[in-house]
């Protein structure tokens, strides 16, 4: 495994995190910006020395630390020192109640959206790139990168920014505007691409092959052990907010499937830690119909994700060969999960739904999961008596084109009384 070494690893702080470990045959190795195991080539995942000690006193820290992802520092692969440093701070988005949805769809057992449009860049992403910006500093990188499906392009170039980094990031040509303005506004260099994420994501691993990408992080390739750990942040606030207890069930997008297995390592991680009760939950993963490698192999019981081409208005989840769906398969199995997906109509109307009853303004990745959980309901697969979590990731706002032809004013007037009559809304 070729590695750009830019600083040297024995002096690196980057807090409880002790050493990278193969997620296929468990071997160690240094920190470092390598994401690939030397032994089997399995992909690398950040080992912890966790705090011990009092559960109850580590709460009470955490209560006592910033409204960001920060509040969790002790918890994470970043300095002791990071809420001090130029960063976004994300994090700690609503958990709104959703009673009205929950009438709608009939559960019984409390129903909850975590709503991350709320982040500064308006999508779950800066929470992966805000870790992996620590990461990228203390191996000395110079340039921030990324292949994205939109949301990441932007978080990237707006913690570049912020941190004072270049930025040069690809997507694939043909995304939503709402997202390639948004990559584009913060002044890093945006490259659009003339073909699929996986595409995408081809290029950039030969781009760090080769010299032209020494001294560039790519928060989601070679940074990526790092990256995936902010994931882990979700259920963090999750289980805090709804008073350090672990919800029942959970209903998470899925695009690469990185966010779903941290979310079930952060939630194993405060039952080990004390901060929740050891109780059993459930992980259910959502796909869009025209992008559900993941959800077909769940549905044909087979360990494989065959790789598909997307074709679906959910642009963010759009990516054909997952590299973390067998880990997704495996989470969803163990925990008594299931894997769904909804077609285009389905995410639309689930974007309308969650807009009409709650207030929320989901992107696509939203329409997805409530689509999503609306079927499991409807299967009769998922518990409507249980504490039910459902992940917002995006803001609708970037989305506008999947709502836009089924959705505007109820009538256009002339600006007077008998005008307003005539339209038969009085
Ligand atoms: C990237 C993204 C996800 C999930 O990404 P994973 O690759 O599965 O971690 C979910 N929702 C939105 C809006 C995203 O941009």
């Amino acid at each position: 495994m070729a590695v750009q070494t830019v600083a040297t690893h024995t002096d690196l702080s980057l807090g409880p995190a002790a050493a990278l470990s193969c997620r296929e045959c468990g071997e160690r190795f240094p920190l470092g910006p390598v994401f690939a195991c030397e032994a089997c080539f399995g992909p690398l995942e950040i080992a912890y020395d966790l705090p011990e000690g009092d559960p109850e006193e580590l709460r009470r820290r955490i209560a006592a630390g910033p409204d960001s992802i920060w509040r969790y520092a002790p918890l994470l692969p970043v300095p002791a020192d990071v809420a001090g440093k130029p960063n976004l701070n994300p994090g700690f988005t609503r958990l709104v109640k959703a009673d009205n949805l929950a009438r709608e769809l009939g559960v019984t057992g409390g129903l909850y959206v975590k709503d991350d449009s709320g982040n500064p860049t308006h999508s779950f992403k800066d929470r992966v790139v805000a870790i992996a910006v620590e990461a990228a500093r203390a191996f000395g990188f110079t340039t921030l990168s990324c292949s994205s499906t939109g949301n990441l392009a932007g978080a990237v170039g707006a913690a570049a920014a912020r941190a004072g980094l270049r930025s040069c990031v690809f997507i694939p040509h043909d995304l939503e505007q709402g997202k390639v303005v948004m990559a584009a506004v913060y002044g890093g260099d945006l490259v659009g691409i003339e073909g699929t994420y996986d595409d995408v994501n081809r290029f950039c691993s030969e781009l760090i092959g080769d010299p032209i990408g020494e001294g560039w992080g790519f928060v989601n390739v070679n940074l990526r052990p790092y990256y995936a750990e902010g994931s882990k942040t979700l259920a963090y606030e999750i289980c805090e907010q709804l008073g350090w207890r672990l919800p029942d069930q959970l209903v998470v997008p899925i695009a690469s499937g990185s966010q779903l297995t941290k979310i079930d390592k952060g939630l194993r991680e405060l039952i080990a830690l004390g901060l929740v009760e050891d109780r059993p939950y459930k992980i259910f993963g959502a796909q869009a119909e025209g992008c559900s490698p993941v959800a077909r192999a769940f549905k044909d019981g087979h360990d494989v994700v065959r790789p598909v081409k997307p074709d679906t208005i959910a642009k963010s989840l759009a990516i054909g060969n997952p590299a973390d769906g067998p880990y997704v398969l495996d989470i969803a199995r163990r925990t008594g999960g299931a894997v769904e997906d909804v077609n285009d109509g389905q995410i639309v109307d689930a974007i309308k739904l969650l807009a009409r009853t709650e207030g929320v303004f989901a992107e696509t990745a939203g329409g997805v999961t409530v689509g999503v959980t609306r079927k499991l309901i409807e299967a009769g697969v998922l518990d409507p008596t249980l504490t039910t979590v459902v992940l917002n990731t995006g803001d609708g706002l970037k989305t506008l084109d999947a709502v836009a032809p089924t959705t505007g004013p109820s009538a256009i007037i002339r600006p007077n009384l008998d005008s307003f009559r005539e339209a038969g809304l009085a």
